[in-house]
């Protein structure tokens, strides 16, 4: 099969990278070189999520270095934080064999991101992906985005951002059931990638029966190169 009829579509937070340790390392950051109490930021990202918010971490950093009129210092913050960055590995295990089987094999691929842009940029760069082609979405139905961009033919017009071209089909990666809302039918398809032991409620729900579920991405390299090797 020609290779250029597929499209591959990668998850970042909880999918490719350690979201959590992203958070952390921030904080960390935060508390240690610009006086801002990891204890003050946590608080205030209880507080959001009792209200049933998200909490936008870089978004309340800025802000509070702006009321204090000390912007330079945010700019200093996205330096340190990616800088430190640099000796740290923040890939989930396989996303790294994930990406090599891209490659190796010629796929086309890209990131689909939902959340804050500022947060979701920094994230990025942070974790090394800012050279791949990527879209930051801001609201969470990736299903349907990519629905949208059927033509008439049936084929898929990937956008600029991710590379641009057409494929026959799409094939998503991503931790979240909601994600696969109004996700395209066969033969487009999806790897729904959640470790039974470690489900967040924000990731369960059903998914449409093109989605299959496997708990790592190690899982879903073997299950692509089982693919690639059938005759
Ligand atoms: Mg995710």
């Amino acid at each position: 099969m020609d290779e250029n009829t597929e499209f591959y579509i990668i998850d970042f937070d909880r999918t490719l990278a350690d979201s959590d340790k992203l958070i952390e390392v921030f904080i960390e950051i935060a508390d240690k070189y610009f006086h801002i109490s990891s204890d003050q930021i946590r608080k205030v990202d209880a507080e959001v999520k009792q209200r049933g918010d998200t909490f936008l971490l870089a978004t309340y950093v800025r802000d509070h270095l702006s009321s204090e009129n000390r912007l330079d210092d945010w700019q200093g913050m996205e330096k340190m934080f990616i800088h430190e960055s640099r000796a740290l590995n923040y890939q989930l295990d396989g996303a790294n064999e994930l990406l090599e089987w891209m490659d190796e094999n010629n796929k086309r691929y890209g990131i689909l991101t939902y959340g804050d842009s500022l947060w979701q940029r920094l994230k990025l760069t942070a974790a090394g992906f800012n050279h791949v082609h990527h879209i930051i979405m801001d609201h969470k139905e990736k299903g349907r985005f990519i629905s949208g961009w059927r033509q008439q033919d049936g084929t898929f017009n990937i956008p600029k951002e991710l590379g641009g071209g057409v494929a026959e089909r799409v094939i998503m990666i991503d931790d979240k059931a909601v994600s696969f809302l109004d996700y395209p039918d066969r033969p487009s398809h999806g790897y729904w990638v959640l470790d039974s032991g470690h489900e967040l409620l924000s990731q369960k729900g059903t998914v449409p029966d093109n989605v299959t579920r496997y708990s790592n991405l190690n899982e879903v390299v073997q299950k692509l190169n089982e693919d690639v090797d059938k005759p």
